[in-house]
């Protein structure tokens, strides 16, 4: 076990006018939370959290058809109020960022009310939400109501016999509906998701990527990881990052042009949108479309890595790719102040692995399937 530690952050220094109209100022230090830093010297600011491990879909790559994945009985589920206890002790660490995910986080009752509790907890600037977009057309108001501004949607293929094959229950045409109507009701940034995969949808890249632009909506390709001991995964499905670059170029950009990664300084902020993603362009196009591209796999981005994550269980798991996972809702549940839940937390932080040992031919997986961490 690695050494982690919550450190005090450097005191912010905040310009401020003398007078109305002065140019001088004055360096005022804020009130520095405690910062969560890793072994690695990473500092996590982002926290993913699966609301549930169930399901109406059965990817291919996520979960297994066959009623092997073992779903958390109902009472060991956390409840909104334990979740938003343990985001809040996460906030006090300074992290300000939440992804509710699952498992299809729509199949909460309470996710609404989850929303709204996460979006008022002091120090949390951004909430999303990963879902599969199938309840989106009953839910769209109410998460938008609830404060939820930003959403990514998974959709894997525009043809309805191949999204039926992939999700094995699946409804395209509510998806897609679901996904215009989100659109139309302002969410600020709505992002599509789509796993790449060789034989299954490596012909459609181009026309998902065309599709999401016409509809103001990034599009976003991710390499098959090799979860639930590589059980599920097909090597020779597997495409690699390279290789959706050069499909892309030669679906969407002018005769022998190649994508181009967006620097930081071309657009602040979101060059890796503090996520995995890299984002690209084409030169050739004058509008401001990009696409993004998480390849775990073959361009690993672990030593950037400034995530943690808690299971439908309240467990924290300090690495997608291990199994280690640290109970958290027992010490609520047993009333553990905030400043102690802190520490259990850095605790648990030690667990973090420098990086993952996943490989190409579909060894280095975890026992655990996607399903139940939420990507
Ligand atoms: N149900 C929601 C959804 O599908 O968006 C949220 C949970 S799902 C596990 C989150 C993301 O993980 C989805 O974009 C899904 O495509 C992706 N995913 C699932 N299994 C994967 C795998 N083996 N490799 C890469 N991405 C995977
Ligand atoms: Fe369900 Fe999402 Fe996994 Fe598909 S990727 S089985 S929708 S959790």
């Amino acid at each position: 076990m690695t050494a982690a530690a919550t450190a005090p952050a450097p005191a912010a220094r905040v310009r401020l006018p003398v007078l109305p109209g002065d140019a001088a100022v004055i360096d005022r230090a804020e009130p520095a939370p405690h910062q969560l830093i890793d072994g690695f010297a990473r500092r996590v600011t982002y926290l993913r959290v699966s609301l549930t491990d169930r399901c109406n879909y059965r990817c291919t790559y996520c979960m297994p058809d066959d009623g092997s994945h073992e779903v958390t009985p109902h009472e060991d589920v956390a409840s909104a109020s334990e979740l938003g206890a343990i985001i809040a002790a996460f906030a006090a660490t300074g992290v300000t960022r939440v992804r509710l995910t699952g498992g299809e986080p729509t199949l909460r009752r309470d996710l609404p009310d989850i929303v709204a509790r996460v979006v008022a907890i002091p120090g949390i600037t951004d909430v999303a939400l990963s879902t599969n977009g199938e309840r989106l057309l009953e839910l769209a108001g109410p998460l938008r109501r609830a404060g939820l501004h930003r959403l990514n949607i998974s959709i894997d293929t525009l043809d309805p016999v191949r999204f039926r094959a992939i999700t094995r229950r699946g409804n395209l045409a509510r998806v897609l509906a679901g996904t215009e109507l989100c659109s139309s009701l302002g969410f600020r940034a709505i992002k599509l998701n789509a796993v790449a995969l060789r034989g299954f949808n490596h012909d459609e890249l181009p026309a998902l990527t065309s599709w999401a632009w016409e509809r103001g909506i990034t599009p976003r390709f991710i390499e098959q990881m090799p979860m639930a001991g590589g059980r599920l995964f097909v090597p020779g499905e597997f495409l690699p990052a390279a290789e959706v670059r050069a499909i892309l170029a030669a679906g969407l950009g002018a005769p022998g042009e190649q994508l181009q990664i967006l620097r930081a300084d071309d657009d602040p902020g979101s060059h890796r949108g503090g996520g995995p993603a890299r984002y690209y362009l084409l030169p050739s196009r004058n509008d401001d479309t990009r696409v993004g591209i998480i390849s775990p796999v073959t361009e690993s981005f672990c030593d950037d890595c400034n995530r943690v994550r808690i299971d439908s269980a309240g467990r924290m798991h300090a690495c997608l790719a291990f199994d280690d996972a640290v109970d958290l809702r027992s010490a609520v549940q047993a009333g553990t102040n905030a400043e102690d839940l802190g520490r259990a937390i850095a605790h648990a932080l030690g667990d973090k692995r420098r990086g993952h040992e996943f490989t190409t031919l579909g060894c280095g997986a975890p026992k655990k399937a996607m399903i139940a961490t939420g990507g």
